[in-house]
Parts: structure tokens; C-alpha cells; sequence
């Protein structure tokens, strides 16, 4: 089966109104829309795959990787091949390093994945094992910064069954806020994407002990300090997570070598999608290091982050739900999510293809 084609799907979806995102290091502050870019690999034999790469405002970039320089290297190659295709194209592409190109790939990887699923009438979790019918799910929240926007945010999340929430927030009235809207038992998350220097993040973990977070995650600046990440995880009592921005599994490696995570964070659109991700479960377990996926993510990134979840993660493992107002989900509706748990798909490859109404109408020009 040949790969014949590869088509690239840039989607501009608009927050509900009322609803735009605080300043974040998504997007500029008052971020109306979320970008997310989509691709479709076709092959000779009619089979379609999907697949995402990390979006927002390195979109353009992604996109242009995709159509320039790796499809040319993929079309014409054998679809059912994904561990030699992706580790010829990564040799030849190698030298622009982790970002955009490495997103590129991902996207690819992961519609290659649905193509060998939908090939054999198997989900992807089954081709890597098989495994949970369900998995936990934790909320997660957009940055408000303004404490009754927060409180809102965790109200609705708590409405819709969820049992953990993660804030993108960075002052502490409203973490105080959250913690206290939400009660003693939900498990509180803090992300502050990489916000501070490993002094700064050991003095603001102290002051954050109280609230009993399930984990902060990347406290520290730059991403790839690990040995400060270390530091601040032993001085500062609280577990931390990290691994969205770790490029490969060999990062991975020296991330938990550093006893830098409690939680590692693999990201299946960024890090080059199933083929790369499932490289980081086996490794997390030699070290006790619980895998949660970033999957911030409303398609096949998302449903690539289930998948391995459902087959390689441990009852701990849950996934990353994106809780954005949008005026439309790339799946609408789907996957199913109740009580905070989402249904993993049983359809083959991925289980659910894009709206294409969706993309019809959300499609950047
Ligand atoms: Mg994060």
C-alpha cells in the first residue's frame, strides 16, 4: 500500500463569545480562536489516514514543513512501513532539530498509525497490545487570570464530571480560588509553562504546598534544565511533571535519569507522534515515573494520547482534555466522555475521523 498523497488542513475555531483566553504562551493575550492543523494521508488503495500536529501560532511553520519538505519524502513510499519510513525521513530532516519540523512528522506518523489500524479493521491501541475500555481524564483549563474566571471554569468542569483540573495559571489568588471552588478532594493541577528560574520556582512551590497539588508542571526555565527541575522537585514538596517540550525518548532518558519528574509527559503531536511515544512508557515504568500524556488536543493528537494510554499507561495514567469553549470540536462531540472518563475508541485506526463539516467550515483560506 503506497502512500499517495498528503494533504494539509489548517482549522481556525473561535471561542464561544465571552470566552477569549487570557494572555498564555498560546497566543497573544485576548486569543479568539484556537488554530489547529490537521492532515490527510491518502494511499493507493483508498485508505485515509488523520493526523495532528501541535497548533496555534506555529501553524504556518508546521504546515509548510508538511507540504515541503516531508511529503515529498513520503508519497510513493510503502503506508505499512511506519518504523523505516519515519526513521528515514527524521535522518534526512534531522539537522532542524526539535519544533515545527518535529510537528510536522508527528502528523504524519500519527495518520500512518490510522491507516495501519483502519488496514487490518483494528484499533490502534489493539495493534499495540490492546488494553483499557476507559480512561481517567483531567480538565484542562484555559488561562484566565482573574480569579472569577477561574472559579467559573472549575465550576463547569466539575458540572461535566471531571475529578481532576489543571490550571494555566501563575499567581496565587487564583490557585486559592480554584482549590477553594473546587473543595478538598478534587486533584488540583498547576502548569506554568516554564515560567521561572529554579530559585523563583523552589520559593513559589513553598508558598503552593498548601493547596495539594496533584503536580506542577514545568516550573522551570528553560525547558531542558532538568537538574533545576531536580532541585525544585526535591526542596519543594510538591510532584512535578514535565516532558511536552522533551523532543525524544532519549531526552526522556536523562529527564528521569535526573530525578527531575514524578509524572512524564510525552507529547504524541509534538515528539513524532504512536511510532516515538510508546518508546517513553517502558522506559517510565524501569524508573516508577507515571506517563501522562500531553494531549492538548482536539483530534487525532487526542485520540493518538488515548490510544497508547489505553494499551501502555498504568491505572494512573490519565489524559490531558482540553477544556476550551470553542463553537465547534473537531470530532463534535466525540469521543464520548462520562463521568470524567473517556471512552477509548473501539473503530479501526483511530476509531473517528474528522467532522468534515468542521473542517469545511473552520478552514484557514
Ligand atoms: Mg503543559
Amino acid at each position: 500500500m503506497i502512500i499517495a498523497g498528503i494533504q494539509t488542513f489548517p482549522l481556525r475555531i473561535p471561542f464561544k463569545p465571552g470566552h477569549a483566553a487570557a494572555a498564555s504562551v498560546w497566543g497573544p493575550k485576548g486569543l479568539a480562536a484556537v488554530d489547529s492543523l490537521l492532515v490527510k494521508v491518502t494511499t493507493d488503495q483508498g485508505l485515509e489516514g488523520w493526523g495532528e500536529a501541535f497548533g496555534f501560532t506555529a501553524t504556518p511553520v508546521t504546515q509548510r514543513a508538511i507540504d515541503e519538505l516531508i511529503a515529498p519524502l513520503c508519497v510513493g513510499r510503502d503506508a505499512t512501513r511506519i518504523t523505516p519510513l519515519m526513521h528515514d525521513v527524521r535522518e534526512k530532516l534531522h539537522v532542524f532539530g526539535p519544533g515545527p519540523v518535529a510537528m510536522a512528522l508527528s502528523a504524519v506518523d500519527i495518520a500512518l498509525w490510522d491507516i495501519a489500524g483502519k488496514a487490518v479493521g483494528a484499533p490502534v491501541h489493539q495493534l499495540l497490545g490492546g488494553g483499557a475500555d476507559d480512561l481517567a481524564c483531567y480538565a484542562s483549563l484555559d488561562a484566565y487570570a482573574d480569579s472569577s474566571l477561574v472559579r467559573a471554569a472549575v465550576r463547569r468542569a466539575l458540572e461535566g464530571g471531571f475529578q481532576a483540573i489543571k490550571l494555566h495559571e501563575r499567581q496565587l489568588p487564583e490557585v486559592r480560588a480554584a482549590r477553594d471552588e473546587a473543595g478538598p478532594e478534587v486533584e488540583l493541577i498547576l502548569d506554568v509553562n516554564c515560567a521561572w528560574t529554579v530559585n523563583q520556582a523552589r520559593a513559589i512551590a513553598a508558598e503552593l504546598r498548601e493547596f495539594r497539588l496533584k503536580w506542577l508542571e514545568e516550573p522551570v526555565w528553560p525547558p531542558e534544565n532538568y537538574d533545576g527541575l531536580a532541585q525544585v522537585r526535591a526542596t519543594g514538596g510538591i510532584p512535578i511533571a514535565a516532558g511536552e517540550n522533551v523532543p525524544a525518548p532519549m531526552d526522556f532518558d536523562r529527564l528521569m535519569a535526573a530525578r527531575a519528574v514524578d509524572f512524564a509527559q510525552p507529547s504524541p503531536a509534538k515528539m513524532g507522534g504512536v511510532t516515538e511515544i510508546v518508546k517513553v512508557f517502558p522506559a517510565a515504568a524501569l524508573r516508577n515515573v507515571t506517563v501522562m500524556p500531553h494531549t492538548f488536543y482536539d483530534g487525532p493528537g487526542l485520540l493518538a494520547g488515548i490510544h497508547v494510554s489505553a494499551a501502555l499507561g498504568t491505572a494512573e495514567t490519565m489524559i490531558e482534555w482540553r477544556f476550551f469553549d470553542l463553537k465547534a470540536q473537531i470530532y463534535q462531540g466525540a469521543p464520548t466522555l462520562k463521568d470524567g472518563r473517556v471512552q477509548v475508541p473501539q473503530g479501526p485506526g483511530l476509531g473517528i475521523d474528522p467532522d468534515p463539516d468542521v473542517i469545511q467550515a473552520y478552514l484557514i483560506a
